[in-house]
């Protein structure tokens, strides 16, 4: 179902992922500090939002809270409706660093959250063999992390993560360890491998102009506590355009000063 790209969010269908006034408090032994306060946001099945803002805003914080790792002090987070207890498999989670265990060759990597979740059988070796190929990582199945070069680890993270088949995926700046031109290929395999799949998929980046070219919508945050500053709707054309070819679009560097704007006031002290 990918109706969410080309329209707008339907009332009528239950959000694949829903926020309620949550706020997230980490109680150390010396302090409680307020982490996040009154999130409220709720993303479509289909749809693809960045989450974006300056450091300590509790971006990786809104995503643990999604993938039922940490439990919100008030507020609620709903998966399709039903209230998050704990960590499920229609959530697939990825870190910046790609976390690829370098005792293991690239296709035990691949499997890891299969094996875990006692699903590793003829038929999901066979599909995560086929998303491996289809990554551009044919043939690397035997070798171990330490033979491929970030991008390929990165992908093979990200293969890790869709073997299970999630419907939602959590990608914390996936791509902030890669050089330039890796990063620009890689978010342009990952927007066209969600979309075709159709994922959906929250993302946390630094990087705004990475966040115009992938999203559908573009959620800012402030800090002091972590709070939702204002949310951009990312117009049809860049939308439907490839993400690096989003960056040509007409409108795209209007956008980008306006979202520009936002965020350095969010970075100020409030
Ligand atoms: P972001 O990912 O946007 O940089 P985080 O979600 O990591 O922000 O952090 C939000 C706030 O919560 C920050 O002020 C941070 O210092 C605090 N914080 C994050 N993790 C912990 C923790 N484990 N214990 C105490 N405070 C934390
Ligand atoms: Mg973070």
């Amino acid at each position: 179902m990918i109706g969410a790209r080309s329209g707008s969010p339907s009332d009528v269908m239950v959000p694949m992922v829903r926020l309620q006034q949550v706020t997230h408090v980490y109680v150390t032994d010396r302090e409680a500090s307020l982490a996040v306060e009154n999130i409220d946001f709720s993303v479509a099945t289909g749809e693809f939002v960045s989450l974006v803002g300056p450091s300590g805003c509790g971006k990786t914080t809104i995503l643990s809270m999604i993938a039922g790792l940490l439990r919100p002090a008030a507020g609620q987070v709903l998966l399709q409706g039903r209230p998050v207890s704990g960590p499920s498999p229609e959530v697939g989670y990825m870190l910046q660093q790609d976390y690829l265990f370098p005792w293991r060759t690239i296709m035990d990597n691949a499997l890891l959250g299969l094996e875990l979740g006692k699903r590793v059988n003829e038929a999901s070796r066979e599909r995560t063999r086929l998303l491996l190929e289809s990554m551009g990582l044919e043939g690397k199945e035997h070798l171990h992390p330490s033979q491929l070069s970030g991008g390929m680890r990165q992908r093979v993270a990200l293969v890790r993560t869709l073997a299970t088949n999630p419907g939602l995926l959590l990608l914390d700046e996936p791509f902030s360890a890669l050089d330039y031109q890796t990063k620009l290929q890689l978010e342009d395999l990952i927007a066209e491998t969600l979309r075709e799949r159709g994922k959906t998929a929250i993302l946390v980046t630094h990087d705004l102009a990475e966040a115009i070219a992938v999203s559908d919508r573009i959620i800012v945050l402030g800090r002091n506590p972590g709070h939702i500053r204002r949310t951009f709707d990312i117009p049809k054309s860049i939308r439907e355009a490839q993400p690096f070819y989003a960056r040509d679009q007409p409108g795209f560097n209007e956008l980008f000063h306006e979202i520009w704007g936002e965020l350095e006031a969010s970075g100020v002290k409030e």
